[in-house]
């Protein structure tokens, strides 16, 4: 069975692993499986008509499997208003071929929830790690959650992980050096059922959120 690191920025292919490697815009890449999207700390005037452009044609490519990681931030200098306007845009590009999406959020989660309303998409908020009550508003408005390395620290991080349900759960490795097998180990651990229980599931959870998309659908790559 396969672990399945739905966001990654190293590109390292690892045996039994199956991993969305997370492009930077500009990197000429299409060899496995990658998203693609503008994210809100690198977006600048100069380059963004270029930018959208490449988006495009990647959302077209059947490597391409997910949109992002794309969302809002208000921590970064980017001005938020660009952001919201960045955002909206590539969620207009999706409508076509709608391919799930990967959300980075900073302190912008009712904004996030607010614009993603009208898309009938699927959302993965990555590397979650905020409290039980904002997940379980997240989870009632039909986003997935993926997790990262925190899980491996923090406590109460720990007990939102067990809380949510096993079929709106991911995992991933983000740009920390760990390895995702060490991330599922713990992940298994802390729901407290066998490891295989939670390989099977997150492939379930994958199927369901990719398989929708018909280029993922004739691709024969993943199985
Ligand atoms: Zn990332």
């Amino acid at each position: 069975m396969r672990y399945i690191n739905i966001h990654t920025h190293k590109l390292n292919i690892h045996e039994n692993t199956f991993e969305i490697y997370n492009k930077k815009i500009t990197e000429n890449f299409t060899k496995q499986h990658f998203s693609s999207g503008l994210h809100p700390w690198f977006i600048t005037e100069k380059n963004i008509q270029t930018e959208f452009q490449i988006l495009k044609t990647d959302l077209n490519n059947k490597h391409c499997i997910a949109l992002g990681e794309i969302g809002l931030d208000k921590l970064t200098n980017t001005s938020f208003e660009i952001q919201k306007e960045v955002f909206k845009k590539q969620l207009e590009l999706n409508k076509k071929i709608k391919k799930p999406v990967i959300i980075h959020c900073v302190k912008s989660f009712q904004e996030i929830i607010q614009i993603t309303k009208k898309y009938d998409y699927s959302f993965i908020i990555h590397g979650y790690n905020k409290k039980q009550e904002l997940a379980n508003q997240l989870l009632k408005n039909g986003f997935y959650l993926s997790f990262g390395k925190q899980l491996l620290s923090k406590e109460n991080l720990q007990q939102v992980f067990k809380n949510t349900p096993i079929n709106k759960l991911f995992l991933e490795t983000d740009d920390a050096k760990i390895s995702i097998k060490k991330i599922y180990n713990i992940a298994a651990e802390i729901k407290n059922i066998p490891l295989e229980s939670l390989l099977l599931a997150l492939q379930n959870n994958f199927k369901t959120v990719f398989y929708e998309s018909e280029l993922v659908r004739t691709n024969r790559t993943f199985n």
